[in-house]
C-alpha cells in the first residue's frame, strides 16, 4: 500500500513525519475523508471546499492548490488500485525545531499526508441491519465546525460505543444531540419530518448531511434543521447517521432502547438509495 507524504508516494512502512510535527505535538492540523466508489472520488468538491474553510479558520496556508490536492488524491487511488473505500488527507502546520505554541516562522512548510483504506460502503452488512448507538456527554471544544485532528473526545466516545457493542456514539450537550463521533445525526418524526441539527459552531458541517438535506428538499420531503433530544429520537419513527464513510446508515437502537420498529426504516432506505445515486452521478 502506498501513501503520499509531502510530495512523495511511498510504501506505508516508509510513510513518516517528524516527532516535531505540530499535528503530533498540538493536534495543530486539519483533515478530510472522501469516499471512493468504483475508483472515483465522491462529492470531493464539497470536501475540498470544507478543507479550504477549515484551514482558513486556523490561519493555515495549504501547501498545494485544491486542484493539485485532488490530482494527488486521484493518483493515490490509482497507485493503490483502490476500487471502494476512502482517501484520508491531513494537513498540519508542519515540523518546527522545538515545541513553541505560537505559529512557526514562514519557512516551516505545512505537512501534507494522504493514505487510502478499503471499504465496501455500499454492501456493508450494517447498512441493512442498522447500528445501535450509545449516548455520551459532548466534551469537545467550542469550534466543532473546524475539521481539526484534535479527536480525543471522539476517540473516547467511539471506544465507549465499541465496548458497548454499538456502532456510534451520539454526543449530548444541554440535553440535545449534537452529532455522532464521526457522523451527523438524523431522526424521522412520527409525521415523517426529517430532523437534523442546524449547522453552527456546535457541529461539523457534514458533506453527506449537506447533500442529503438538499436531495430530500428537491424531492419535497419535509426537512427541519433544529436540535433534538434523545427522548425525541426514541419516540421517532426512524433514526440514521450520515458520513462519507457510511453514506446513510440506519440507527435501530439508542442506549439499548429500540427506535421505531427496531429495523432500518423506509425513509432511511430511500435516502440511502437517493444518496448512492447522487454519489455515482457526481463521482470524479
Ligand atoms: N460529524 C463529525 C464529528 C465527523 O467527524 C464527521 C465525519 O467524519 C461527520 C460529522 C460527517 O461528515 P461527512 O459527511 O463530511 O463525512
Amino acid at each position: 500500500k502506498i501513501a503520499y507524504v509531502n510530495g512523495s508516494f511511498v510504501p506505508h512502512s516508509e510513510a513518516k513525519v517528524s516527532v516535531f510535527d505540530r499535528g503530533f505535538l498540538f493536534a495543530d492540523g486539519i483533515y478530510e475523508v472522501a469516499a471512493v466508489l468504483e475508483g472515483k472520488l465522491i462529492d470531493n468538491a464539497s470536501h475540498l471546499a470544507r478543507l479550504k474553510r477549515s484551514v482558513g479558520e486556523i490561519q493555515l496556508a495549504l501547501p498545494e492548490t485544491l486542484e493539485r490536492i485532488e490530482a494527488i488524491q486521484k493518483e493515490l487511488v490509482a497507485r493503490n488500485n483502490l476500487v471502494n473505500g476512502m482517501v484520508y488527507l491531513e494537513v498540519t502546520r508542519g515540523a518546527d525545531k522545538g515545541r513553541d505554541f505560537p505559529f512557526p516562522k514562514a519557512d516551516v512548510k505545512p505537512t501534507l499526508v494522504m493514505f487510502t483504506s478499503e471499504k465496501d460502503i455500499i454492501n456493508a452488512p450494517s447498512a441493512r441491519a442498522g447500528i445501535n448507538v450509545i449516548t455520551v456527554p459532548d466534551i469537545r471544544w467550542e469550534r466543532r465546525d473546524i475539521k481539526s485532528v484534535a479527536l480525543l473526545a471522539q476517540v473516547l466516545a467511539k471506544q465507549a460505543a465499541a465496548a458497548a457493542g454499538a456502532g456510534e456514539a451520539w454526543m449530548i450537550e444541554d440535553g440535545k444531540v449534537t452529532e455522532g463521533g464521526s457522523s451527523s445525526s438524523f431522526i424521522v418524526t412520527q409525521d415523517d419530518v426529517i430532523v437534523t441539527r442546524q449547522n453552527g459552531n456546535e457541529i461539523l458541517p457534514g458533506c453527506t448531511r449537506k447533500a442529503v438535506v438538499k436531495l430530500a428538499e428537491e424531492r419535497q420531503l419535509r426537512i427541519e434543521e433544529r436540535a433534538f433530544t434523545v427522548e425525541e429520537a426514541l419516540a421517532a419513527k426512524e433514526a440514521f447517521i450520515t458520513s462519507a464513510s457510511v453514506f446513510v446508515q440506519g440507527v435501530v437502537a439508542i442506549d439499548g432502547k429500540k427506535v421505531g420498529t427496531g429495523k432500518v426504516g423506509p425513509i432511511t432506505d430511500r435516502l440511502r438509495e437517493i444518496y448512492v445515486d447522487f454519489a455515482r452521478a457526481t463521482a470524479v
